[in-house]
């Protein structure tokens, strides 16, 4: 039995619509494809390669036999909300398979999908209140998935928690991040359901520092926990900047959860700025507005096709990644640095150079200079930690890394979790970053 590889709905399908893009696997499929798990000795998948350290290879036994509700039993030892990593996570199980050694790895996240979704559809998933109240309070600020995490723990500890987010909606960047094309948003309202049966409750639309002092909550609270992100993007100080037309990707990312459309990408000529999974989002959401053009440029070189050998089994390989999106429709550039954004008021072009990355430092190469034509520019070149500035910090007094990420201060019960404490990363790791901080 071979890995599956067809798991997305046709590309002509699906860029016509935000509904998600990968079809679920039937039930025959998800226990031939547990099935190939070798129950291995040493099992990387769960020690080496998640972070929450799922019993993977238990659940991949479970679901081969049939036996559902184990495998979903098992699934919620470790996991708060595999919903949500099943969806997004980019399988870091995967990659420390020990079948990467011989052929293709086990799917572990789709099977986790499958877990998780039949549970759903069982009923399985209920609230689960703490046994007892501790009496003790406390405040969670961010409603991403670190401070939801953090939510779930504490309160399962028997804490009364409240969660303070600044958006309308609870997710973070589950919500105002990662399109829908990825991540359905009624995925989270659903998870909202049972968060709050178990008693947690939420404030949305409260800016912390600013409609109610962090201070305040610190009194008031007897954990106060930081789940903030790290909503400070890196910004492309060139000449040019400062024309219409040229936008961070988080506002045009953001924009379908808020019910906007400010900056639509219909009929233009559409460069994104950064060769990660943020341009990637960018790219996927400029085809389906119907952009006539999308162009995606990145500084560092093309990396290989497989695995790097700098980055040997079973940890996270450095290699060419092509995601959904990319499949959709986009010309993909590497090794260029943009020089101007050319244009009147408006945007009309970046104007780069080709450079060659040695040693450290990247080489302009003589007579590459060209414009690519843009009407609408998206930055998406990753974020710099919270910020040198950041009231919420500044107001508690807390120490910042040289990175600006929060350092907690656990002697006065202030804990920084997820993205704001360990730099921009991954759902999963917000979620057990803030999972751990309580354990
Ligand atoms: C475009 C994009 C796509 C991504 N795609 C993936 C992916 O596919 N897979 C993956 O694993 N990871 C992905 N990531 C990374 C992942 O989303 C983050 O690592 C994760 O969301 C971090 O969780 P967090 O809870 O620490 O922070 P966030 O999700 O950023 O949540 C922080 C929350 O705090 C709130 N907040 C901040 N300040 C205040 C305040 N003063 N008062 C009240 N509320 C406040 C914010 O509004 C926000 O809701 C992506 C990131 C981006 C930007």
């Amino acid at each position: 039995m071979e890995r599956i590889h067809n798991c997305y709905r046709p590309v002509r399908e699906r860029v016509k619509d935000f509904a998600e893009v990968e079809r679920r696997l039937s039930e025959k499929e998800v226990r031939e494809q547990t099935a190939r798990c070798m129950d291995c000795g040493i099992p990387f998948c769960h020690g080496a390669g998640c972070p929450l350290a799922n019993h993977i290879p238990d659940e991949n036994a479970a679901v081969a036999r049939g036996d559902y509700k184990r495998a979903y039993e098992l699934l919620s030892l470790e996991s708060d909300f595999p919903e949500f990593t099943a969806r997004v996570c980019p399988a870091l199980c995967e990659a420390a398979c020990c079948h990467q050694l011989d052929e293709e790895s086990v799917m572990v996240r789709q099977s986790e999908k499958f877990i998780i979704e039949t549970a759903f559809a069982k009923g399985w998933v209920v609230p689960r209140p703490p046994a007892r109240e501790n009496g003790l309070k406390a405040a969670v600020v961010g409603a991403g998935p670190a401070g939801l995490s953090a939510a779930v723990t504490l309160r399962r500890q028997g804490y009364a928690v409240t969660v303070f987010e600044q958006e309308q909606e609870i997710g973070g960047l589950l919500r105002y991040g990662i399109p829908y094309f990825k991540l359905d948003k009624q995925i989270i309202d659903r998870r909202r359901a049972i968060l709050e049966a178990e008693g947690i409750r939420f404030f949305t639309g409260v800016k912390v520092g600013e409609d109610v002092s962090a201070e305040y909550l610190k009194r008031r609270f007897e954990r106060l926990v930081l789940a903030i992100g790290t909503p400070a993007a890196r910004d492309l100080k060139i000449p040019g900047r400062g024309k219409a037309g040229i936008h961070f990707a988080l506002e045009y990312l953001g924009q379908m959860a808020r019910g906007e459309n400010r900056i639509d990408a219909k009929g233009k000529r559409v460069v994104v700025i950064g060769g990660g999974d943020t341009g990637s989002d960018c790219v996927g959401t400029a085809n389906r507005q119907g952009a006539r053009s999308v162009v995606q440029i990145e500084l560092m070189p093309k990396p290989p096709a497989e695995r790097s050998e700098t980055t040997p089994w079973p940890a996270w390989p450095y290699k060419l990644r092509t995601s959904s999106s990319h499949e959709e429709g986009c010309e993909r550039r590497w090794c260029v640095n943009s020089l101007e954004f050319t244009g009147g008021d408006a945007v009309e072009g970046v104007r780069t150079e080709k450079v060659e990355w040695e040693g450290g430092k990247f080489t302009p190469l003589p007579g590459t200079e060209e414009t690519i034509p843009a009407d609408l520019v998206l930055l998406a070149m990753g974020f710099t930690g919270v910020g040198a500035e950041n009231k919420l910090v500044k107001d508690l007094g807390l120490g910042l890394t040289p990175r600006t990420s929060v350092l907690s201060r656990p002697e006065e019960n202030v804990f920084a979790v997820g993205d704001c404490a360990t730099g921009a990363s991954l759902v999963v790791r917000a979620i057990a970053h803030a999972r751990n901080a309580f354990a």
